[in-house]
């Protein structure tokens, strides 16, 4: 009888662990999209979002069932929004939870430009990264004000203890116009949003080979994390596919 409640209480630990917690609606989704882009979205309808210059995209296919393989290839606006992302404290990503790895290419492109005709250059400034323990020029967009968000998180990373800020620099690098390995689709690095600290602290499941499943591992300090998060900046390890020198800026993942 005791065991018989014991697995009782597991499997409603399980049900409610399946549900994400902070399952939001079709309208909150996009909602939250609009919301994080004020300069340059206007509203939606459910069916569209409408750009502040008047261009209507289309925020779903009407494909169901894509498989995962084929949101990371093919993601349509909502598919983008669809896995939550764990803000501060988390543990390993359960298996295929990639917050932010759906991206649809038409939006950020139309936004930040296609680094293949020059046009994400146009809109780059310098940046001092870490100005009291590295000092070094780093060229980011201006775009959505990132330039400016990433002085704020650099400024913050420099108030922090020598051991722990020895993670954010050297950068790996800000701006690379090519595509995701695993997915063909051009990297947020592309449009000068993401920046990668030090790759001597870095881990990426690549790295750890092609098995079942891939073993989680991070040595990027969680207070370095939280800055970023804070500034609108998601991390690639909350990603069960993970890239822990990896930082983005997608602020429709966290905003509340
Ligand atoms: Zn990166």
């Amino acid at each position: 009888m005791k065991a018989a409640f014991r697995a009782m209480q597991i499997l409603a630990a399980l049900v409610a662990a399946s549900v994400p917690a902070g399952a939001q609606t079709r309208t909150e989704l996009l909602d939250r999209l609009v919301r994080a882009y004020p300069d340059f979205l206007a509203s939606h309808d459910g069916k569209q979002i409408l750009w502040r210059d008047g261009t209507a995209m289309p925020v779903d296919d009407g494909l169901d069932d894509k498989t995962f393989d084929q949101r990371l290839r093919d993601a349509s606006i909502l598919d983008q929004l669809r896995l939550p992302y764990p803000v501060g404290a988390s543990g390993p990503p359960a298996v295929n939870a990639d917050p932010g790895r759906f991206r649809n290419e038409p939006f950020f492109t139309k936004m930040y430009g296609d680094c293949r005709n020059g046009a994400v250059q146009r809109n780059l400034v310098t940046i001092t990264w870490l100005p009291r323990s590295w000092g070094k020029a780093v060229r980011v967009t201006r775009i959505n004000g990132v330039a400016d968000r990433l002085k704020e998180v650099s400024a913050e990373i420099d108030q922090l203890e020598p051991e722990l800020k020895a993670a954010a620099y050297p950068i790996a690098g800000v701006l690379s116009c090519r595509p995701v390995a695993d997915t063909g689709k051009m990297s947020m690095h592309g449009y000068a949003v993401a920046i990668d600290l030090n790759l001597k602290y870095s881990d990426y499941w690549l790295w750890a080979g092609r098995g079942k499943s891939i073993p989680y591992k991070n040595r990027m300090p969680r207070e370095i994390v939280d800055i970023f998060e804070r500034h609108g900046f998601i991390w690639g390890g909350k990603w069960y596919h993970y890239d822990t020198m990896h930082f983005e800026y997608r602020p429709e993942m966290l905003a509340r």
